[in-house]
Order: structure tokens, then C-alpha cells, then sequence
């Protein structure tokens, strides 16, 4: 597959993206948001790297150099937002603790977090728009996990633009490798020999997603995973979508479906 061609079809048939348009590329260090970030890059987008760093001892270390030297070299600028400072603790406080006092598992409130500072951090930068690096890996798990919870109806409103844009504060997420397979990605990143880790998260170990990735490994082949993804984007067009007016959550401001916002329910849950 054509990684970068693939990359430009989404855009321009979603209309993700405008080349006046500030993007802040959410980088985590990995090879996703690496090869996007450098696809955007050549493609002549305005592009500016946004990293959190979550605290995960020399793991983080090593992404966050990483990132900085990456940058450098290809003249991007990049924030990194500490997150010690933002919330007073590191990842794993959340994810062992507050997790388990709201029944989610480390993976979920991990994702919460990073949304709400994604979005506020974006929005201080100016941004127009915040791309992230889900592959079509991610997002076939997302749909087989959905069915196994019984519920494919979660996955309603799931495209390479996500949420609703048009809420006050909202900074509007998009996925330009939306349809590209894991195994593609890795292969683009590999062959351009970009200077990163390709571990896995250390914390993300025994939860459903890992789970449902390995059965995937073993039992779907890139095609399925494409079909599935499809298959469910048409169906459900426009079914069960979360009209629910964008709010302002009451304790930090950021935007919210409910009086509170998710990250300010686990946050004040101790
Ligand atoms: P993950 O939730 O780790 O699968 O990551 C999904 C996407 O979220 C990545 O491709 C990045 O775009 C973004 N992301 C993950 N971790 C970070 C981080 N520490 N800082 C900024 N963005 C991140
Ligand atoms: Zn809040």
C-alpha cells in the first residue's frame, strides 16, 4: 500500500484537513503518530507536535528525546505538556487508583485524560485541528469490542473525523490513517528507519483491547478488518449519534457532555 497516497485520499474525501488550517499532530512517540506527523509534514500542511508526558519512568524519557530530536530535525515545533503540572500526578496514580474507585480500567480513564488535555492544550496553541494516529488496527478493534460488549451501536457516529465539532472550546479530532493497516504503518516507519521506540505501552497489559488485538493477530486479515470498519460506518450512519449539546463542565471548564466532564469525575472521585 501507498501509505502517503492512502493518507491524502482520506483527507481530501473527508475534507479532514485545509492547507490554512493549524494542525497540532497529538505525538506519543510511537510509530503512528511519528509517520503521520511526517506525512503531514511533506504533504505541506502546517504542522505542530503535542505531546503529553505521562510519567511512565524512562519509557516516557525515551519518547519524549525521541520527539524533541524528531522535531528538530524536520523544523516542527513541539509542546510538551507535563502532566505532573497539569494534574499533580503521573499516569500511573490515575490508572491504579482512580480507575479502580470509578470500576474503568486503566486503558479507558488513560484515554480520558489525554482527551481533556489534548483538547485544552490545542485549543491554547490556536489549533484548528488535532490529528491523532488511530490505524484501521485500532479502530476494527474498537468495532469487534463494541459487538463483544453487545452494544455495536457504540461505535455510532465512528469515522476518520470524530465528535462534534461544532461545540464552543471543541477542538475538532480527525485520524488520517484511518485506513491503514497496522502491519503498513510500520512497515512506512521502518523503512524511512525513524530513530523511535516500537514497544508497546508497559502499562497496557491483561485488558480487553490487548486481548482483542491478539485474537485479531491470529484470525482477521487486513481486508476484514476493512470490511468490519466499513461495514459498520455505513450501517450505522447517523443511528444513536450523541446529540446532546456541547456543555462546559462545571469544575475545570473544559467541554462536556454532562454538568461534570468525564476527567473531572475521576479526578474528584478520591
Ligand atoms: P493510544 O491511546 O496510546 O493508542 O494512542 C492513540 C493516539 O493518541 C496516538 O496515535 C497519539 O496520536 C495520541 N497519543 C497517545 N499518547 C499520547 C501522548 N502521551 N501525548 C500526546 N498524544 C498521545
Ligand atoms: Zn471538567
Amino acid at each position: 500500500m501507498d501509505v502517503e497516497k492512502k493518507v491524502a485520499e482520506t483527507i481530501k474525501k473527508y475534507k479532514l484537513l485545509k492547507k490554512s488550517d493549524k494542525v497540532v499532530v497529538a505525538l506519543s512517540g510511537g510509530k503512528d503518530s511519528t509517520s503521520v506527523l511526517y506525512i503531514l509534514k511533506k504533504l505541506g500542511y502546517d504542522v505542530y507536535g503535542l505531546m503529553i508526558d505521562l510519567y511512565l519512568g524512562k519509557w516516557s524519557d525515551v519518547h519524549r528525546e525521541n520527539m524533541t530530536r524528531f522535531c528538530g530535525e524536520n523544523e516542527i515545533p513541539l509542546v510538551v505538556v507535563d502532566l505532573k503540572k497539569e494534574i499533580g500526578q503521573g499516569i500511573c496514580f490515575v490508572k491504579a487508583v482512580l480507575a479502580k474507585k470509578k470500576g474503568l480500567t486503566g486503558c479507558t480513564v488513560c484515554g480520558i485524560v489525554k482527551k481533556w488535555i489534548l483538547n485544552r492544550w490545542a485549543r491554547k496553541m490556536g489549533a484548528d485541528v488535532i490529528v491523532t494516529g488511530h490505524n484501521l488496527d485500532d479502530e476494527a478493534q474498537n468495532v469487534l469490542m463494541n459487538y463483544l460488549k453487545g452494544n455495536v451501536l457504540l461505535g455510532a457516529g465512528m469515522g476518520p473525523a470524530t465528535g462534534n465539532g461544532s461545540g464552543e472550546g471543541f477542538v475538532q479530532r480527525v485520524k488520517p490513517l484511518f485506513f491503514v493497516p497496522e502491519a503498513e504503518v510500520l512497515k512506512y516507519s521502518r523503512e524511512r528507519k525513524f530513530d523511535i521506540l516500537y514497544d508497546r505501552c508497559p502499562c497496557a497489559f491483561g485488558t480487553y483491547r490487548v486481548d482483542t488485538r491478539e485474537w485479531m493477530v491470529e484470525n482477521m486479515s487486513d481486508e476484514d478488518k476493512l470490511k468490519d470498519v466499513e461495514g459498520l460506518m455505513d450501517s450505522v450512519k447517523g443511528v444513536g449519534v450523541d446529540v446532546r449539546d456541547v456543555l462546559k463542565c462545571e469544575v475545570c471548564g473544559e467541554v462536556s457532555r454532562g454538568k461534570i466532564c468525564k476527567a473531572c469525575e475521576i479526578f474528584g472521585c478520591i
